[in-house]
């Protein structure tokens, strides 16, 4: 038998450290913007191009840290006149729950985009019901997501065809009152004369003004707006919050 000779590790020597002639100055890290706020598309470049917002790679990884509970869903996608898409979008979801455990008339099925922009709307709509009402939302009424079809007054393909639109219609708080758009937003009135009214019209003024969404419709926009505020991620921005 031959004793291997045995090899000594090398040594790994730490260099000493080197105090520093100043003690560097405490450096206050940048606040980093949280990502919200910032589904809408504020491209003004590609507002003629009609069409669901293109696929996110990391989807359902943003919607988790977004502290959304989903199903991935899919829808067709099979119409297209001249090129251009007129139903269906290629990633879909349907929400279950969103940041602000607010319960939804049918579970929102909507793009996966639209669906992040939720969980910023849903942050917002709280902080608004908390504020104007010390109470938070606990159910919202919608008329719908997903609707192949053009805009009601206008030659325009809807959102709704690409699941990227919704209507709010009704808030319940926990404290039990409603906040109905029909009856309370009053769009007959310049300024708010309650709370409710006050709450609906901030509360869309924000979706738009901090671009959760790139089109917000009111009452006070036209008559087929009368009983919701339609929000929707198109490539055009329209602020129909306001007179
Ligand atoms: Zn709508």
């Amino acid at each position: 038998m031959v004793a291997s000779p045995s090899i000594a590790a090398p040594e790994v020597v730490a260099p000493e450290p080197v105090a520093p002639a100043v003690a560097p100055e405490p450096v206050t890290p940048e606040p980093v913007a949280p990502a919200r706020f910032a589904h809408a598309d504020v491209d003004p470049d590609n507002d003629a191009e009609p069409g669901p917002p293109a696929p996110l790679v990391d989807c359902e990884a943003r919607l988790r840290e977004a502290g959304v509970t989903f199903k991935p869903a899919r829808i067709g996608t099979s119409r297209e006149v001249d090129g251009i898409p007129r139903c269906g979008a290629k990633q879909v979801v349907r929400v279950r729950r969103g940041p602000g455990s607010i319960k939804y008339s049918s579970s929102p099925l909507l793009t996966c985009t639209m669906a992040l922009a939720l969980a910023d709307f849903e942050r917002v709509a709280q902080e608004e019901a908390e504020r104007a009402f010390g109470s938070r939302i606990v159910g919202i009424d919608h008329l719908g997501t997903f609707n192949c079809r053009d805009m009601a007054l206008y030659d325009l393909v809807s959102e709704h065809s690409y699941a990227n639109g919704l209507d709010l219609r009704r808030f319940t708080l926990a404290n039990g009152a409603v906040v109905d758009v029909l009856k309370h937003f009053r769009p007959d009135q310049a300024e708010p004369t309650d709370a409710k009214s006050r709450f609906l019209r901030t509360l869309a003024n924000r979706l738009f003004d901090e671009a959760v969404f790139s089109v917000v419709v009111t009452p006070f926009f036209d008559s087929a707006h009368r009983n919701h505020i339609h929000v929707d991620l198109a490539r055009y921005r329209v602020d129909g919050s306001r007179p």
